[in-house]
Order: C-alpha cells, then structure tokens, then sequence
C-alpha cells in the first residue's frame, strides 16, 4: 500500500533529510545575507565576539576566529536576527552546515550508533 510505504521511508533513517527538504526562495537567501552583511557591523554582533566564546563548542577563541552562524539556516528560511545569530568557531561552523541543531544531535545520535 502506498501510505504504508511512505511510512516506511519516514523512519528508514534521517540521512534522507538533507535530499528531501525545500531550500529557501533566492529572494530570501539574498535579503537575509543581506541583513547579515549589516548585523556583523554592528555594535551589539561585535560585543557578540568579544565574549570570545563558541556557542557551539563552548571553547574561547579570538574574536577573528569567530564566524557568525545562522542557528536556523538562511538557507532553510532563518533569518539574520540578533536571536537567530551566534558566534561559532570555524570548525563548528563547517561541521553544522546547513542543518539545523536539532538535525545536528540526530546526526550525532546516528554516527554513535553505527558504531
Ligand atoms: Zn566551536
């Protein structure tokens, strides 16, 4: 039975996740890089990284090592907005990518079980 079927695929594995979601209109990716390029001048993004922390990792580092990451991803429909905007260390910036954090820990929950 189809639905049966569709059900199935539902739980085979969240590694289809990236293939199947919907990336944001060009119009938003392009507004909301934007907004980025803006919100890293200002005074509040720069008191951002001089905390000097990864909200990530949680490890210190200089404010030049520090990226600015979407928690949910322009590319997913995240906004550049003060709440949606941490500072996060270049390797944790590579290693999100355009996952969300909760796609993350499920990514992480994945891989320990493989092993
Ligand atoms: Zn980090």
């Amino acid at each position: 039975m189809f639905l049966d079927q569709s059900r199935a695929s539902e739980y085979a594995g969240f590694s289809f996740m990236e293939d199947w979601y919907i990336a944001a209109p060009p119009e938003h990716q392009k507004r909301e890089k934007e907004a980025a390029r803006l919100l890293r001048k200002s005074a509040w993004w720069k008191s951002q990284l001089g905390k000097g922390l990864c909200a990530h990792c949680g490890k210190r580092f200089s404010p030049a090592e520090l990226t600015m990451d979407h928690l949910l991803p322009i590319a997913r429909g995240g906004k550049s907005t003060k709440k949606n905007c941490v500072p996060s260390c270049k390797t944790c910036n590579t290693e999100k990518g355009s996952k969300t954090r909760a796609e993350l820990a499920l990514a992480k929950l994945g891989a320990g079980s493989d092993e």
